[in-house]
C-alpha cells in the first residue's frame, strides 16, 4: 500500500471515484477494475497523446500552485488532441508523488486537473499513485476521436501555403520568465503573463473548426516554441518556409517587454514553449474560408508567413527584413 504524509494511495483514488464523473455513453468499464474499457465510435479513429510534467524540470514547487499544476498537465495532452483537429474523451492519469506534498496540495491539484477535463468533457477513466524519494511527476494520457477525413497531421503542408498561429504565442515564456524572478509582487501586465504559463487552455474548439471545415493542411500545437514546432512541420511536410516578426502576434503585454528588451525578448517567444496554441498551414484554396471565421471571431490567428518549394529550412525575417541568425537563437534545429 503506498501511503505518503499519513494519506494512503487507496484514500486518493476513492476520493477521485467520487469526485471525477464517469457518465459516459461508450465507456462500459471505468475507474476501478484492472482496466477500463470503451466502446470506439463508428466512424471515427482514435487518438492517443501522452506527456508529463516533471517537478524542476517543468515546474517549482515554490512558485507552481497545484491547482495550476493540475490543469496544466492535462492541458499539456488534450493540446496535443486538438493538434490533429480530435475530440479528447478519456484521459489516464499517473501520479508520481513525494513527502513534500499533503492530502490538501494533492486534492487542490486534482480539482485543477478535473476542470480542465470539464471544459471539453473528457472522463477520467484509470491511473496510478506511486511515491518516489524526490521529483513529482504528473503524466497524462488523453485520448480522443476524430473522424478519419477531418483528421489533421504534420506532414499535409504544401508549397504556397500560408502559416498561422493562433493567439499569442510567446506569452508563456514571457510568463515563466518573470516566475523566475521569484518576486514579491507582479503588476497586473506581469501577471497576464504568468497566467498565460500557468493555465494554458488548449485549443479543442479551434483545432475541429480548423479540421472539420480542411482548412488546415497541417497543424501542429506549440509546445516547444514557434520556431521548433515550425520545424517539425516542415520536416514532415518536406517544405521550406519564412516568417516575419513585422507580422507575429504580439499581446499587449508581450510587446511592451518586447521594446525594452528587444532580441532577447523575441529569442524567449519564438524559442519558449509551452504556449499550447495551434500552428497550421492554409492552402490558397481555403484562405477565404479562414478569412470568415476570423472576421465573425471564432477564431483568432494570425498568418505569420508562407511555405515554398524545398529543402525544408526555416527562415526568419527581423523588422528590417533581414534574416536573423537563428542559430543564436537557442533551440536546437535539426533539418534534413
Ligand atoms: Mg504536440
Amino acid at each position: 500500500m503506498v501511503e505518503i504524509n499519513g494519506i494512503e494511495e487507496r484514500e486518493i483514488v476513492q476520493w477521485i471515484k467520487k469526485h471525477f464523473n464517469q457518465d459516459d455513453d461508450d465507456l462500459s468499464i471505468g475507474i476501478g477494475d484492472d482496466c477500463a474499457s470503451f466502446n470506439t465510435r463508428k466512424g471515427h479513429q482514435t487518438l492517443v497523446s501522452t506527456d508529463t510534467l516533471v517537478e524542476n524540470t517543468h515546474f517549482e514547487l515554490n512558485w507552481a500552485k497545484p491547482g495550476n499544476l493540475g490543469e496544466k498537465s492535462a492541458a499539456v495532452s488534450l493540446s496535443d488532441i486538438a493538434a490533429m483537429g480530435g475530440q479528447p474523451r478519456y484521459a489516464l492519469l499517473n501520479l508520481n508523488l513525494t513527502s513534500s506534498v499533503d492530502k490538501r496540495w494533492i486534492k487542490a491539484y486534482l480539482k485543477g486537473f478535473k476542470n480542465a477535463l470539464a471544459t471539453c468533457k473528457c472522463v477520467l477513466i484509470g491511473g496510478n499513485v506511486t511515491i518516489a524519494p524526490a521529483g513529482l511527476g504528473f503524466t497524462v494520457t488523453a485520448i480522443g476521436e476524430v473522424k478519419p477525413e477531418h483528421c489533421v497531421t504534420r506532414a499535409g503542408a504544401k508549397p504556397g501555403d500560408a502559416v498561422y498561429v493562433t493567439g499569442t504565442p510567446g506569452d508563456s515564456a514571457l510568463g515563466l520568465d518573470l516566475l523566475r524572478e521569484k518576486r514579491r509582487s507582479y503588476s497586473t501586465a506581469e501577471r497576464k503573463l504568468i497566467s498565460r504559463h500557468d493555465s494554458p487552455k488548449p485549443r479543442i474548439g479551434w483545432g475541429q473548426l480548423l479540421a472539420s471545415k480542411k482548412i488546415a493542411s497541417a497543424m501542429i500545437d506549440i509546445s516547444d516554441g514557434v520556431a521548433m514546432d515550425l520545424e517539425r512541420v516542415l520536416t514532415t511536410s518536406k517544405v521550406r518556409a519564412t516568417i516575419e516578426l513585422d507580422r507575429f502576434p504580439l499581446s499587449k503585454e508581450s510587446a511592451a517587454i518586447v521594446a525594452k528588451k528587444g532580441e532577447t525578448a523575441w529569442r524567449r517567444i519564438l524559442g519558449g514553449g509551452e504556449d499550447y496554441e495551434l500552428l497550421f498551414t492554409v492552402p490558397p484554396s481555403k484562405q477565404a474560408s479562414l478569412d470568415r471565421l476570423i472576421q465573425s471571431g471564432r477564431i483568432t490567428a494570425t498568418r505569420i508567413g508562407a511555405t515554398s518549394k524545398g529543402a525544408p529550412s526555416l527562415r526568419i525575417l527581423d523588422h528590417q527584413e533581414a534574416d536573423l541568425d537563428i542559430d543564436n537563437y537557442g533551440w536546437t534545429h535539426n533539418l534534413e
